[in-house]
């Protein structure tokens, strides 16, 4: 503590180590990362890029990126916005969207940012519980809103909403932003992206760190009508920052244009999860239909951190929240084939 800290300081944590450990035979299935390599395309683009590039600064608007994600979704590159992350890209719609006189309403079981954001940049908001199926209920919604933000599929629930769901939320709220996160859309969602054009108050948000194996590049983007996009430009624009570097930019342009490999290794987290989800039905655990690469899973006889402490002792780490109603979960994401064996072999030892 600081007598120099303002006082929002004193209500934020910092960061504990401890989520990315690396360790040599580490199973790690605790952070969503795709456990498949991203492509060729994306290694030789950041090669290419590296030399005399790195001299010179980066395109200010990432011109040739929000090219290829206009292409690929059918936009303009206008109505595209980039940022470090789709955290960065959340941050600035924190800033510059969601900060109104009516709450911003998100569900009571979801990304555990949005909170953090909330605190971190004066947004007041209302939590929405999830129903006893754990699902968003878009009826929950009908509540005075400034801005409503969710997760489509939800997270650590993986639960997606279909389509004419959102549709429904976004033309019963036409004066609120709705934001709907699809951080994991890819692996079997539906997108809200072709809803963009009839919907000023619609917001798409996507990263290209679990579907196009990107983490640890940072990259994520945001597609909207010109009001919300310049909406989010502005904030970015007053912190003088450029959106991307330049090894960032030209690695996730070639992962957009390269719809091969995302449908190959998509298609592949997709095939596990099926597996892994009937493998952990078969010992008795309750899994959650999952939309995402990581399935929700407990099991009616173990307590959640007892289950995440064992694994842990077996070198295999899983996301455990000690959070009311989810506590005897797990959130496990989909690794590699050879990953989800150890896990299911150490599980079988447990359960
Ligand atoms: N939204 C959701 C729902 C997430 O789970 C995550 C990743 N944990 C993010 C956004 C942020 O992803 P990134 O910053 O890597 O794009």
């Amino acid at each position: 503590m600081s007598r120099f800290w303002s006082p929002i300081v004193h209500t934020l944590t910092p960061y504990v180590p401890g989520e990315q450990p690396r360790m040599a035979g580490l199973v790690k299935l605790n952070t969503n990362e795709n456990p498949y390599p991203p492509s060729p395309k994306v290694l030789a683009a950041i090669a290419a890029e590296t030399g005399d590039g790195l001299r010179l600064y980066p395109d200010p608007v990432s011109l040739k990126l929000r090219t290829a994600i206009g292409a690929l979704h059918d936009v303009d590159p206008s109505e595209v916005f980039v940022g470090n992350g789709s955290d960065e890209v959340l941050a600035h719609a924190f800033m510059g969207l969601f900060s109104h006189d009516r709450p911003l309403l998100f569900p009571d079981i979801t990304y555990s940012f949005y909170p953090v954001y909330c605190g971190l940049y004066g947004v007041r908001h209302v939590t929405v519980p999830l129903d006893d199926a754990m699902q968003v209920g878009v009826d929950d919604y009908r509540q005075p809103a400034g801005a409503i933000i969710l997760p489509n599929p939800n997270a650590p629930t993986g639960s997606a909403l279909p389509l004419a769901e959102i549709e429904r939320l976004v033309s019963e709220h036409p004066d609120a932003v709705v934001a709907i996160d699809e951080a994991y859309v890819d692996f079997g969602g539906e997108s809200a992206i072709p809803l963009v054009k009839r919907y000023p108050n619609l917001l798409v948000i996507h990263t290209l760190s679990k579907s196009r194996s990107l983490a640890g590049l940072r990259v994520g983007f945001a597609i909207g009508q010109r009001p919300l996009i310049e909406a989010l430009e502005r904030v970015k624009d007053s912190f003088n920052s450029y959106p991307l570097d330049r090894l960032a930019a030209a690695g996730a342009t070639a992962a957009i244009e390269d719809a091969a490999w995302f449908d190959e290794t998509r298609g592949k987290v997709m095939a596990s999860r099926a597996r892994l989800t009937s493998e952990l039905e078969a010992m008795g655990f309750v899994v959650l239909p999952s939309a995402a690469n990581f399935v929700f899973a407990r099991h009616p006889e173990h307590a959640g951190a007892e289950l995440a402490g064992k694994l842990r002792e077996r070198a295999i780490i899983v996301r455990h929240f000690n959070k009311p109603r989810i506590e005897d979960y797990l959130r496990i994401t989909i690794g590699t084939d050879d990953e989800c064996r150890r896990l299911t072999e150490a599980l079988r030892e447990i359960v």
